[in-house]
């Protein structure tokens, strides 16, 4: 997971998201808001006015709409970071907003969890057939790539696993977080290690095949550089690249390569 760029809506889309969110937020319950969010969003959200909505969205995405969660995979779901069924509050709310492919959205439903007024991590995901009441309010755990960057809280092992790590100690606010975000996600399921592993393979091979290139094709491949798929692992590559022998010694002949 990277961090994402800040991007605005036309003042049109904005105003129609109020709108929409107004019709929720004028139901007199709770139980009524979060039944109108599920049915407004699933209607409004397939009508050819969310287009520019989705649109932005996949201009936020890195590389050829890559998923906002696993980097992997094309975008196309629009995902509540607060789960709508819990925070019917926040279902038209822009900055609530990502864009992910639907393993991702399939895995994290409506995962969530708070630190409760004590700093107790709390899951407050809704069981199936519980009673609609409001979620505990706290902060969130679940990392939102779009205020934060996710690498403050997480680290990828490129020695071996492939795994995304807690960065900060076991106990920690920072580590409840991460592991909340790995698990909620999904991060580190199979498909994910091995794309990571590739990615990193590929990485070095273009550090060193821009090495050897000649000027006029080194722009290009800088270029194609920035829309291969797992920039987390790029990021990690030079991040981490004092201690990895093998980086050490690939970003000791192409150092440029640290500023791309
Ligand atoms: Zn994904």
């Amino acid at each position: 997971m990277i961090r994402i760029g800040p991007r605005d809506l036309s003042a049109s889309a904005a105003t129609r998201l109020k709108e929409y969110q107004s019709a929720i937020d004028r139901e007199n319950s709770y139980e009524a808001r979060v039944r109108r969010a599920q049915k407004d969003f699933k209607a409004h959200s397939r009508n050819k006015k969310f287009r520019e909505i989705k649109s932005a969205l996949a201009s936020m995405c890195f590389g050829p709409r890559r998923c906002m969660y696993c980097e992997d995979s094309v975008a196309d779901e629009i995902e509540h970071h607060h789960p709508k069924s819990l925070y019917p509050e926040l279902t038209f709310v822009w900055p609530n907003y990502l864009y992910s492919c639907g393993s991702c959205n399939g895995k994290k439903l409506a995962k969530f969890a708070v630190f409760d007024q004590s700093g107790k991590a709390v899951e407050v995901s809704r069981k199936r057939g519980a009673p609609l009441l409001p979620p505990l309010s706290g902060d969130p755990l679940l990392v939102m790539p779009r205020i934060e960057d996710p690498l403050e809280l997480l680290i990828l092992d490129l020695r071996d696993t492939f795994c995304f790590e807690p960065r900060a100690a076991d106990g920690s606010r920072a580590h409840s977080r991460a592991r909340f975000t790995i698990d909620a996600l999904a991060l580190n399921r199979r498909p994910l290690l091995q794309a990571r592993c590739d990615a990193y393979h590929s990485y070095r091979a273009r550090v060193r095949e821009y090495g050897s290139a000649r000027n006029a094709r080194r722009h290009r491949l800088i270029q194609a550089l920035g829309r291969m798929p797992h920039p987390t692992v790029w990021q990690e590559m030079r991040r981490q690249h004092q201690s990895i022998p093998e980086l050490a010694e690939l970003f000791s002949e192409v150092p440029e390569a640290l500023r791309w």
